[in-house]
């Protein structure tokens, strides 16, 4: 069976306690690889090679380092078929979804950051007689950089790509769910000439290698994205040691339906928001508000295409769903709709497991589900279930809407769907949230700030947001 290796100063290498974790192929429910269970010593290993090329790679040219990430970018761009079937095989996401949004967002994240850097100018702040300030921005140093399992390159790259392009080194460690394509990155970040050390990837548990890269005192930043619980803890173990922080965190989001929408447009993007990636995107509309006069309209259509939905073995062109990325992830789905059940909500379609054909039948398939019925307060529709269930919900004012919409301890994205422009921009000011799509979603525009308020996280990513995080500022002044 296949064996992945860590990535640490420019070479493939083995975990040094030897011990190696199980990862399943969530399509058949089978153990399809081994990944290192990396502990405190890799991590070390993995320090001692970006703090030797830390001065290389800080000191290079901004041009050159530009140069070096722009290969990289095009060297997952001329591997895509590869990276497009790890990603899908190692997540259960459709082929299609991992070559239209996952492996071609990583290429431009590596891009646009490569880009960005050569368009940095530095503040300068006159004072009348008196002298000139200016800022420098100065990288880090060593920075972690730890993802999720849901877009593991795509978020994975989102870190990394703004903290190399700034000058730092990287210590990164993809969740133990999915690390084929951050394993298969070494080999393109070798060819695109990447220095050694500058780039090092560890896989491995959160507990165990993610731990040791918070708590390690040479690693001067944390970039996190994962659960809220997880984040509470990194920023629990960092504080003391004042490490720079970013918290990109769980979401639980309003999906806001007025009923003078455009209702088609809305309809095919509300599927979309509610079970792309089988609902695993923290971005995932899933607390869905109909204004009442269209409300029996909406269910109707609505669970009519849910129904119509296919769930099939990633590969199946036809698939909209695949299978979710883990069986404790599918147990955990299925327990919420038992939940949903007891809270009182009915489920009008979906709530069960898919069982295909063998040899796919250990899989971990399920059909999207819509609950109805339920309470806003509702622990279904207060915590985060992070899979194809959406909850739809009646509402007669504005005023009401919101409350609603804010009443989780979220803040991360809200979709509004109205032609009332006033209404538009009146509630998007109101919106606990830190992303609001207006007749739209998941339209990224990799400039603007990316990012969540209350639990869903602390700081933001994107365009200079991420720049910023991986510099810090210098002043200076010099007297006229
Ligand atoms: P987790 O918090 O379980 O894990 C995220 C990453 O952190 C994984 O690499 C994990 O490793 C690692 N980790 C776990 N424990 C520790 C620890 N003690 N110290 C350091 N690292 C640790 O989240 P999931 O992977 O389950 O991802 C789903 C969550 O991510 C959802 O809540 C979702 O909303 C959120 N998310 C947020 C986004 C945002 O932009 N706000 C975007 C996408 C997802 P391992 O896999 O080995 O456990």
């Amino acid at each position: 069976m296949e064996k992945l290796q860590n990535f640490i100063n420019g070479e493939y290498c083995d975990p040094v306690k030897d011990q190696y974790m199980d990862n399943y192929e969530p399509a058949s429910g089978t153990v399809y690889c081994q990944i290192p269970n990396s502990t405190a010593e890799d991590v070390e290993l993995a320090v001692e090679a970006a703090n030797s090329a830390f001065p290389v790679w800080s000191g290079m040219s901004v041009s050159e380092r530009s140069k070096i990430l722009v290969k990289l970018s095009e060297g997952i761009e001329r591997r895509m078929d590869e990276f497009v079937k790890a990603e899908s095989r190692d997540n259960g996401k459709p082929l299609s979804l991992a070559g239209h949004v996952d492996i071609p967002r990583a290429v431009s994240n590596f891009h646009f950051f490569a880009t960005a850097i050569l368009h940095y100018a530095s503040e300068s702040h006159n004072m009348e007689g008196v002298g000139v300030n200016y800022t420098l921005r100065k990288p880090i140093g060593i920075v972690g950089c730890i993802s999720p399992w849901n877009l593991p390159l795509y978020l994975f790259s989102w870190k990394i790509a703004p903290a190399l392009a700034a000058g730092n080194c990287v210590i990164a460690k993809p969740s133990e769910v999915t690390p084929y394509t951050a394993y298969l990155l070494g080999k393109v970040a070798q060819e695109a000439g990447m220095p050694p050390g500058v780039l090092n990837i560890l896989h491995g548990e959160g507990g165990n290698a993610g731990d040791a890269i918070v708590k390690h005192p040479r690693i001067k930043a944390i970039s996190f994205t994962g659960g809220t619980a997880t984040g509470e803890y990194i920023a629990r173990t960092a504080a003391p040691m004042f490490k720079k922080l970013s918290l990109e965190l769980g979401g639980k989001n309003p999906n806001i339906i007025f009923a003078d929408c455009d209702f088609k447009e809305m309809l095919s993007t509300t599927l979309r928001s509610s079970f792309a990636n089988q609902g695993q995107i923290c971005l995932c509309g899933s607390r869905i508000f109909v204004e009442r006069p269209i409300y029996e309209k909406f269910k109707e259509e609505f669970v009519k295409r849910v129904e119509n939905t296919v769930v099939a073995h990633p590969d199946n062109p036809e698939a909209k769903l695949g299978a979710v990325v883990s069986k404790p992830h599918m147990e955990k789905v299925l327990s919420y709709v038992e939940l949903a059940k007891e809270e009182g909500g009915t489920v009008l379609t979906g709530g069960t497991r898919v069982v295909l054909d063998a040899p796919y039948d250990q899989g971990y398939y399920l059909r999207p589900t819509v609950i109805e019925g339920l309470s806003y307060d509702c622990r279904t529709n207060q915590e985060e279930i992070f899979g194809p269930v959406v909850t739809i919900t009646p509402f007669d004012t504005e005023e009401e809407v919101l409350m609603m919409a804010n009443s989780t301890k979220y803040g991360l994205s809200s979709t509004l769907w109205t032609s009332d422009l006033k209404r538009a921009h009146r509630m998007a000011n109101e919106l606990e949230a830190g992303i609001v799509w207006i007749n739209a979603w998941l339209v990224r525009d990799l400039r603007t700030p990316f990012g969540g308020v209350k639990a869903s996280g602390v700081g933001r990513e994107g365009g200079w947001e991420a720049l910023r995080f991986f510099t810090e500022p210098k002043n200076v002044f010099v007297k006229y």
